[in-house]
């Protein structure tokens, strides 16, 4: 399995996962010539991309996805509620195929498991994506980690997590406090410290290769982040297997597993 986080963050977040010569793409909102450019920044050929997944309807996972769906002639998967809620998008000649949270999609040699999660949208899911033994999840966007979150990102081979903010730099910050409220809520984002925490608890089942995703530019930095997780790990003297943090403006590396 092959990942690349090709941005990720309140401006906009696209992942990009292949196994045995199919991809997906989870979420885009970028426009299209930017996912063009980031694709080919790290050799990765739009031919193989068969579908595109989307997790919910906010700007920031969608702004791009009529526009790819066309260009590659390429399903648009979402929960009901998050397609009927962006039907602006589609000129009504992509296919839309909805999904429902635990209802497998097979798309090529990739199984995707969408899980309900709790954040301000219609119907929101996360998904975690299974080739062979191979497993990979994905979490960003959601207020906090229920038990279904932990079930479906257990096992993970590669974990893709929300680091949204740094929790003293939110309070402090210049957002208006209800935005505060929400951004830390139950239907909000989880802060450097959940992300933290949850690696931690994944992890000790089985070792992962670990991206923080969606941080905060106002109220976040890579710095704070990584340092949230690997003070927790060296606290307890735990090994980290890799830690990357996703970027806003440029693709992450290849990560392979
Ligand atoms: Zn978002
Ligand atoms: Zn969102």
């Amino acid at each position: 399995m092959k990942i690349c986080v090709l941005g990720s963050g309140s401006k906009g977040n696209c992942i990009y996962v292949e196994s045995h010569g199919t991809a997906v793409l989870i979420d885009q909102g970028f426009s299209h010539k930017k996912i063009d450019e980031r694709l080919e920044s790290r050799g990765l050929d739009t031919s193989k991309i068969k579908a595109l997944f989307i997790t919910h309807e906010h700007d920031d996972h969608v702004r791009g996805v009529g526009i790819t769906a066309r260009k590659l002639d390429i399903p648009v998967y979402g929960t009901a509620g998050t397609l009927d809620a962006k039907r602006n998008l589609f000129n009504g000649d992509q296919e839309l195929i909805p999904v429902e949270s635990g209802i497998i999609v097979k798309v090529g040699s990739l199984e995707l498991l969408p899980f309900s999660v709790s954040h301000d949208a219609v119907d929101p899911v996360q998904f975690c994506i299974h080739s062979g033994k191979k497993k990979t999840g994905i979490a960003t966007d959601l207020g906090f980690v229920s038990t279904l979150v932990e079930q479906r990102l257990r096992e993970s081979d590669i974990i893709i997590i929300e680091s949204n903010h740094d929790v003293d730099m939110l309070k402090n910050g210049s957002y208006p406090w209800e935005l505060k409220q929400r951004i830390m809520g139950r239907k909000g984002h989880l802060s450097n410290r959940n992300a933290a925490d949850i690696i931690f608890n994944l992890t000790q089942y089985k070792s992962a290769k670990t991206i923080l995703a969606h941080l905060s530019e106002e109220n976040n930095t890579a710095e704070l982040a990584e340092k949230a997780v690997r003070e927790l790990f060296d606290r307890f003297d735990r090994r980290l297997l890799s830690l990357t943090v996703a970027a806003q403006d440029e693709a992450t590396t290849i990560i392979e597993i």
